[in-house]
């Protein structure tokens, strides 16, 4: 079997929940576990985070399989509906939905029972909501609709995770919101950890409960979170390079001197960024060495110079355990989102 593995710690995830909780305060949690679970599995995540208050999805059919799971508690679906054939669904699975735009509103009659809506406003981002401005307007004209049984104000920052914050958009929200006396959905990861402020009724909680920290400048394990996923393989080849010598494709690495290169079991079609340059950190048998050359698609080459005890077998951790998933990302100009996102299906896992 190829040695390439994603271990996946259900006891990282529960724990990471925990410190959630502790960082929520009185304000109840969704777990995100949209995008198969940023990568985890959506089955899996669900069994391990049994102590939410509710999760959060994309699409009718994630919601969907949560109830076929037999979640009984708040589901909400993150973007609204997509279509308007998708209201019956909602009602029939009783979802939480989001309402973004007067298209949506427009499809709120065709529940087939009174729904929660989280009314969402554009603070700032200008990604999905109404705009601030026709605030009074549309909150007017939703809580006058019979087919809407709730209503819970979101909005989503921009800058949660950066020096900027998240001020200019929080208060330009909440004077209106505040006003309505309705609850209130706004904190990401970022936002909850760093502006507790504005946690209030719902938190919407994904990257911190995988283990990654939100931030460029605080580390996963300063805010007492555990990598849930652990990405390993095996060194399967190793090349003795004289001076002059190149590897890869491109040969993008040139030996300046000689050097031992260690070929590992995992490229881009494992989900390894493809754009990670040379200088990548990556651990062979615990300890820290760097890519080299350009990422294969299954296969990508380590510098065993410095590690002349490395050999065939040896262990390669690519990112997690020992190697947070967030370094990876940002030598590869990413974020640790996109990394775990694209796990790969042909990636076996194995839980532990
Ligand atoms: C994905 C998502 C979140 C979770 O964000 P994290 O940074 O992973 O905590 C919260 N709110 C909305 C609207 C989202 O789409």
């Amino acid at each position: 079997m190829r040695p390439l593995v994603a271990h996946i710690s259900l006891d990282a995830l529960a724990h990471n929940l925990r410190v959630a909780r502790k960082h929520a305060g009185q304000s109840k949690i969704f777990s995100v576990v949209k995008a198969n679970a940023y990568g985890h599995g959506l089955t899996r995540a669900v069994r391990a985070l049994g102590h939410t208050d509710g999760f959060a999805v994309l699409t009718v059919e994630e919601a969907a399989n949560l109830r076929q799971m037999g979640v009984e508690k708040p589901v909400l679906l993150l973007e609204g509906p997509f279509q308007p054939g998708e209201m019956s669904s909602i009602s029939e699975l009783d979802l939480m939905a989001v309402v973004h735009g007067d298209h949506q509103l427009e499809w709120l009659h065709l529940a087939t029972q009174p729904l929660h809506v989280f009314l969402k406003f554009n603070s700032g981002m200008n990604r999905l909501g109404f705009p601030m401005a026709r605030f009074e307007e549309v909150l007017e004209h939703v809580r006058a609709m019979r087919n809407v049984a709730r209503i819970t104000l979101m909005t989503h920052f921009a800058t949660a995770d950066e020096a900027l914050g998240i001020d200019w958009q929080w208060t330009r929200f909440l004077d209106k919101a505040l006003t309505s006396g309705l609850p209130i959905s706004a904190a990401n990861s970022a936002a909850c950890l760093n502006h507790p402020e504005t946690r209030k009724d719902w938190v919407r909680l994904g990257i911190m409960l995988y283990g990654a920290s939100p931030f460029s400048d605080v580390t996963a394990a300063e805010l007492d979170l555990r990598p849930v996923l652990t990405l390993q393989s095996e060194i399967i080849a190793v090349q003795q390079l004289k001076a002059g010598e190149g590897a890869g494709y491109g040969l993008t690495f040139m030996a300046e001197e000689p050097a031992r290169l260690g070929i590992v079991a995992c490229g881009y079609a494992d989900g390894y960024p493809r754009h990670a340059p040379s200088g990548t950190p990556v651990l062979v048998n615990g300890r820290r060495t760097r890519t080299l050359g350009r990422v294969s698609m299954d296969m990508l080459a380590v510098d065993l110079s410095r590690l002349p005890g490395a050999d065939i077998g040896s262990s390669v951790t690519l990112w997690g355990e020992g190697l947070p998933v967030e370094e990876v990302a940002r030598a590869a100009g990413t974020i640790s989102y996109e990394l775990l996102c694209a796990l790969a299906p042909r990636v076996p896992i194995v839980e532990i």
